[in-house]
């Protein structure tokens, strides 16, 4: 987000300052460790430590490790990296939500005692079936049980002596109220399950409305600020703040969650893939997790501008996946140097040229940018072009290498084909051509032609994999899946088409893991940091979606 913008978030607190309500402005990041961070999340995290920045506060990096489940110290670092490379800072401000566990489980004794909560004995299919509906309150037949004997019950809920489902702790607020997280909600529940950091010293666990609401006011949040899917747990929430004795009246704000076209934005579904092998784990190119994005060749920066583009508001919506595409391509046309590739090649032997020449052409590292300066790009008597630039019945309007044709290498000659020798089996092995040697680089020429491929010299190629990723599901809406259908059926087959031995030019063997690139005329790529010489297609070169 950049520190200038603003947003219904920004009005809200601008009000809360200038009421004085608050003083500096305090948020915090509450991911689940439950697994990797994905652009979803990011909308989130930017929103959080973005508005501290603006407003010169404080961000706190806290794990909501409140549910017992499926935690693990692997997501913990994989965050904190995730955080750090998008540039932002917690400081000292490192927090887990089990810490507060003692203090939480003070608290609702503290309800128990003022008759604001009671443990109640309904097994979870009882509680379900007596929830009501908009016109029947809620039944609970333990709400009025006394005082003493909750608080009796509870202690022994957290001493291990029920087995799970046999109690919670029970919220008492208001069985008739038309939101129905209001209706005595339950606070604790039992479960014996080790925490990833608690081990087995608990065996009750609170909910997270109300460890939530309790873990911003004990950290002295002033801002908490959440997905659009907690609006209606905000009540809720206030209740918490007011009838607990917490430090401070922390206020939530929601905001809409990011969807993306063409893919998944659910740990579980992400997960799903990660377990099954569909995809070559969390950082897989393909996926919208952080670490995928980054090792697909996704900057920081392209991210940012992403999210800042996409704005902040309270209602739902779908963004184009061209959108984050168009970021990246915006920013590497202007910073990435460009280097030759061919995917598909062809040999041609350019017949007129001497077998033991070698000329080195100078050729610009990124037209846009004069700084990036130039390389030396060898040229000689054999090179390689793409097997789509070349056409033996060429349709109509193809100005590349045709039969009889003429067509510019570029940045050297003009060469016009001659032979085709095919293999065997039908497939061409070579063309021959002769260059018109009055036409290589930096030689005035009035010649014209209309085409210009690209080339690399045989005798400099380095052979090289090259994966051209595509969006992971063909479907845009992956959230309004037709009935009977689940996300898997579509996923695109053509997400990742692995090009073997492609030729490459020689200055891409200094290329490092991490280097982005435009390979000219093809797209943007950037060197794997997991396989060995195998550069990732970021995106293509061109898209037809335009932002508005
Ligand atoms: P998932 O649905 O992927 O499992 P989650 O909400 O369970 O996500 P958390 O780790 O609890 O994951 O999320 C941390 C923060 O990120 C929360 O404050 C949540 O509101 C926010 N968040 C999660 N997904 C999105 C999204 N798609 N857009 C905006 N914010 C999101
Ligand atoms: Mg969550």
């Amino acid at each position: 987000m950049a520190e200038n913008s603003s947003n219904f978030i920004h009005d809200f607190i601008d009000e809360d300052l200038a009421a004085g309500k608050v003083e500096k402005i305090h948020t915090r990041f509450p991911p689940e460790p439950n697994g990797y961070l994905h652009i979803g999340h990011c909308k989130a995290l930017i929103i959080d430590f973005g508005t501290a920045k603006k407003y010169g506060g404080l961000c706190n990096l806290r794990m909501d490790d409140t549910n017992p489940a499926k935690e693990d110290t692997e997501y913990v670092e994989a965050i904190q990296e995730d955080i750090r490379w998008l540039g932002f800072d917690w400081g000292d401000r490192f927090f887990y939500g089990s810490d507060y566990f003692e203090r939480t489980y003070e608290l609702a004794e503290e309800l128990i005692k003022k008759g604001d909560a009671y443990v109640c004995e309904l097994t979870p299919e009882e509680f379900k079936a007596n929830r009501g509906d908009l016109t029947h309150p809620a039944v609970s037949p333990y709400r009025d049980r006394p005082i003493e004997e909750s608080l009796d019950l509870f202690r022994r809920m957290r001493a291990g002596e029920f087995p799970e489902g046999k109690y919670t702790l029970r919220a008492k607020i208001d069985l008739a109220s038309g939101n129905f997280n209001m209706r005595d909600p339950a606070l604790y529940r039992i479960r014996y399950i080790e925490h990833h950091r608690q081990g087995t010293k608990w065996c009750i666990f609170p909910m997270y409305d109300f460890a939530h609401p309790i873990q911003d006011a004990l950290e002295g949040i002033t801002h908490s600020l959440c997905s659009l899917e907690y609006e209606d747990h905000r009540p809720l929430y206030n209740w918490v703040i007011e009838h607990c004795d917490v430090p401070s009246t922390p206020r939530q704000i929601e905001f809409a969650r990011l969807n993306i076209t063409n893919t998944v934005l659910s740990k579980r579904y992400l997960r799903y893939l990660v377990e099954n092998n569909i995809v070559d784990g969390w950082d897989d190119p393909r996926m919208p997790t952080l670490c995928g994005l980054r090792r697909r060749g996704y900057t920081a920066a392209s991210v940012l501008d992403f999210i800042d583009r996409i704005g902040v508001a309270k209602s739902n919506s779908m963004v184009n996946i061209g959108l984050l595409e168009y970021c990246i391509r915006e920013e590497l046309n202007q910073t990435a140097l460009r280097r030759i590739a061919v995917l598909k090649p062809i040999k041609v032997v350019i017949d007129n040229y001497p077998e033991d020449r070698t000329e080195w052409f100078d050729v610009a590292n990124n037209p846009n940018d004069p700084e990036a300066g130039t390389r030396q790009v060898p040229f000689t008597r054999e090179v390689y072009i793409d097997a789509d630039d070349f056409a033996e019945v060429p349709p109509p309007k193809f100005f590349r290498l045709k039969p009889g044709g003429e067509v510019r290498l570029m940045s050297g000659y003009i060469i016009k084909c001659g032979e085709i020798i095919k293999n065997e089996d039908g497939s061409i092995k070579e063309i021959h051509a002769t260059a018109d040697l009055e036409t290589g680089t930096g030689v005035p020429t009035d010649r014209k032609v209309k085409g210009t491929i690209h080339w690399v010299s045989a005798k400099h190629a380095i052979d090289t994999d090259i994966v051209v990723y595509d969006r992971l599901f063909t479907r845009e809406n992956m959230n309004d899946l037709p009935e009977g259908t689940s996300y898997i059926d579509f996923l695109n087959p053509e997400s990742a088409v692995k090009v073997e031995n492609a030729k490459v030019e020689p200055a891409l063997a200094d290329a490092k893991p991490g280097d982005k690139f435009q390979f000219v005329r093809i797209g943007y790529f950037a060197k794997d940091t997991k396989n060995e010489n195998t550069f990732n297609r970021i995106v293509s070169l061109k898209d037809s979606y335009k932002p508005e």
